[in-house]
């Protein structure tokens, strides 16, 4: 079990370091006794009921609920204890039940799930209550202005700093732990937002030492609410350990790279949100950032096209694609789903859920234990244990993760705070903005010393006035370049399938000389820095100077036995907001350049995405995941997968010797390989959504 721990980043990182080579053994260890990844089948199943719709809740039976459960192939599911509206689903002494229904939901369902062997987790909506809110005013959120903030639909927030918690949250969890059949707390809406109640302001004076006001940093006020939470779980683990040890604490955001280590530490499993929006790169983005954890995070969408309870209903070829992305990330399969008004389930989701579930079915055994392969790392920027990191999840990583993606860079998203975690890796990426622990930088330094290749793109390690590592990257930073675009020509050993023409980089550039480090690419200034009375034909991105600038566009320097290449400019958010395609293949043939020798490499174009696993059995896992997406319409849709047509014959080769067996699973059939040198080149006959190649060593 998982203890909730606390600290600053030093005592993690010195803590990481004390466990020194044993972390990895004990993040398995810890996920199995959480027993989330022998449960990846997971369905959130939303239960916000009001009180007015005569039927409300009127044809609940257990029995029935969880025969749909059954059918739909699920072995985990978040029941509701209380929702938003404040209503409870079970006989509660304390709050406040839905006046709708006569038997107790929570227990009967809970009860019927655990003689089916599915796990359940009781939802409790923490900082939503509009029952509380409206029956103890003095529970509610305030306003820097005094104000209540107006409720907004049918929810209405309450604040966890006020006696809300120890009059009605705390002693319902504790009737729950005490009393019901779950395995676990969903905690759902963990933060109050920024509140100035008297509560608040009392304790923000204690803990703090001044007075909470809006002229403290909005940063800080998000750390103190995340930190209220985090109080409210140690409670919460309180009462666990007194009532019933086995539950486990789940909390919504926990987990995630913005929310603080100190708030996701006190949970045993988290959850991060990625429903897809105008894209499918949500979950893998997720995926490679929370499997570097010690603790599993659930990745959850839903079965609903435009949000929360909308009742539409994703086509199987959709929901399944997603779900391939999840497992084929090292990750469970999760999807929220919706009760109807009166208690029942759709038919019909459960019978999409048969599809999509008993895809995963069929292949949770093979990926079992299965863990990711470290390779390279992109270094998310966080900078302290204990705050929000607001800007880990900004353009420049998300362009970042699309570049990789799209290249088949073999890569998890890491971050800054496990900076320990590094020496596993070859490989590291720096985006943007510098927002990092000072421990990070000499970190950098004798990992590139000692080997590894780092590769720094625009600002990423600039801060305070200061440029971080030039002696690193072998280079003698300038300025910031005062044009907002920029042009750029690689040098010929890194022209690959890049035009021949001076191409856009519609971002931030820098200038800085080379002092050691080797051109790989040359910076062209524009003709003249557009403004609204003086431009050049196109308004944002003017024609190129016919000579290049004295500087650098991309570098690379040798620096003991390590390699550090710089790109002078903000290129992973321009390729995020542009999709201009040249960026991209720059970013592929500066992985080339550096890394000749992969751990995996696939023929084919970034529909695919690719993820190396090692089984439990040492075999080697290549994990095919196909996105086959239709078009896109208006901005607000998100793109459609009604089917998915197989693609064929797809060369790839896995960095391994003396292979015995090369095979496609989970149907075991054999595929002919040859080896070559250090790799094992083969081609995979059939992908639809996800292929898993396995190669027997
Ligand atoms: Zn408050």
């Amino acid at each position: 079990m998982l203890h909730c721990r606390s600290g600053t980043t030093g005592d993690i990182l010195r803590r990481n370091r004390a466990h020194g080579g044993r972390v990895k053994e004990d993040s398995r260890v810890k996920k199995d006794s959480n027993g989330f990844y022998s449960h990846i089948r997971q369905v959130h199943m939303d239960f916000h009921m009001p009180e007015f719709p005569k039927n409300a809740i009127t044809n609940f039976d257990a029995k029935a609920f969880v025969k749909h459960l059954v059918h739909g192939k699920i072995n985990m599911v978040a029941l509701f204890a209380k929702c938003h509206f404040g209503n409870s689903f079970y006989d509660t002494r304390v709050g406040h039940k839905h006046t709708g229904l006569p038997n107790d939901f929570l227990r009967e369902a809970a009860e019927e799930c655990r003689k089916h062997g599915i796990r359940t987790l009781a939802y409790y909506s923490l900082s939503t209550d509009k029952w509380a809110y409206d029956h103890y005013p003095h529970w509610r959120k305030v306003a820097a202005d005094g104000t209540h903030p107006p409720v907004n639909g049918p929810w209405a927030r309450v604040c966890i700093n006020t006696p809300y918690r120890e009059e009605l949250a705390l002693p319902q969890c504790e009737e729950i732990a005490r009393d019901y059949p779950v395995d676990g707390f969903f905690i759902d809406i963990p933060l109050s937002g920024r509140c100035f109640c008297r509560w608040c302001k009392e304790k923000f004076a204690v803990l703090h030492g001044k007075e909470l006001t809006e002229s403290v940093p909005g940063i800080e006020q998000d750390a103190f609410d995340y930190n209220s939470t985090a109080r409210f779980l140690k409670e919460l683990r309180h009462i666990i350990n007194t009532h019933n040890p086995e539950l486990k604490i789940v909390t919504n955001r926990g987990g995630h790279l913005y929310s603080p280590r100190s708030f996701s530490d006190c949970n045993d499993f988290g959850v991060w949100e990625s429903q897809p929006k105008s894209n499918y790169l949500s979950h893998s983005f997720a995926c490679r950032a929370v499997r570097t954890l010690d603790m599993p995070v659930q990745v959850m969408s839903v079965r609903f096209y435009q949000g929360w309870g909308d009742l539409s209903l994703k086509p199987t070829a959709q929901m399944t694609t997603e779900f391939a992305a999840m497992i084929g990330n090292g990750c469970a399969a999760t999807s929220g789903d919706q009760v109807n008004v009166d208690g029942t389930l759709q038919p019909a989701v459960y019978d999409m859920f048969n599809k999509s579930f008993g895809f995963v079915e069929a292949r949770e055994a093979i990926l079992a234990g299965a863990e990711s392969v470290k390779h390279a790392a992109i270094l998310a920027p966080v900078a302290r244990y204990d705050y929000p990191a607001d800007v880990a999840e900004g353009p420049a990583m998300q362009g970042a993760h699309k570049a990789l993606l799209e290249s088949h860079v073999q890569f998890d998203i890491l971050s800054a705070l496990d900076i320990d975690k590094l020496d596993a890796y070859k490989i590291a990426v720096l985006t943007e903005p510098c927002s990092f622990d000072p421990a990070v930088f000499p970190k950098l330094e004798q990992w590139v010393k000692k080997g590894g290749t780092l590769v720094a793109a625009g600002s990423s390690l600039i801060e305070g006035g200061r440029f971080h590592l030039q002696e690193v990257l072998g280079i003698d930073f300038i300025d910031p370049s005062v044009f907002s675009v920029s042009h750029f020509k690689p040098e010929p050993a890194l022209a690959g399938a890049m035009d021949d023409l001076p191409l856009q980089c519609r971002a931030k550039s820098y200038k800085v000389f080379c002092k050691g480090a080797d051109r790989l690419a040359r910076y062209y200034y524009p003709q003249t820095e557009c403004t609204p009375d003086h431009a050049f034909r196109n308004p944002q991105c003017p024609p190129a100077n016919d000579e290049p600038s004295p500087y650098p566009f991309a570098t690379l320097n040798t620096y003991g036995k390590g390699k550090a290449v710089y790109i002078a400019a903000s290129i992973f958010e321009a390729y995020w907001r542009y999709n201009h395609h040249w960026l991209r293949q720059f970013v592929e043939a500066v992985f080339k350049h550096v890394d000749p020798a992969p751990p995996c490499r696939a023929d084919i174009s970034g529909i695919v995405e690719t993820n190396l696993m090692r089984a439990a059995n040492g075999d080697l896992l290549l994990n095919l995941i196909h996105y086959q997406v239709g078009h896109q319409g208006a901005r607000e849709a998100i793109p459609a997968i009604e089917s998915v047509h197989p693609i064929t014959q797809i060369a790839c080769q896995v960095k391994a010797a003396g292979v015995k067996q090369v095979r496609l699973e989970p149907a075991g059939t054999e595929i002919a390989f040859k080896q070559d040198g250090d790799y094992v080149a083969f081609s995979v006959p059939q992908i639809e959504y996800l292929g898993i190649v396995r190669v027997v060593t």
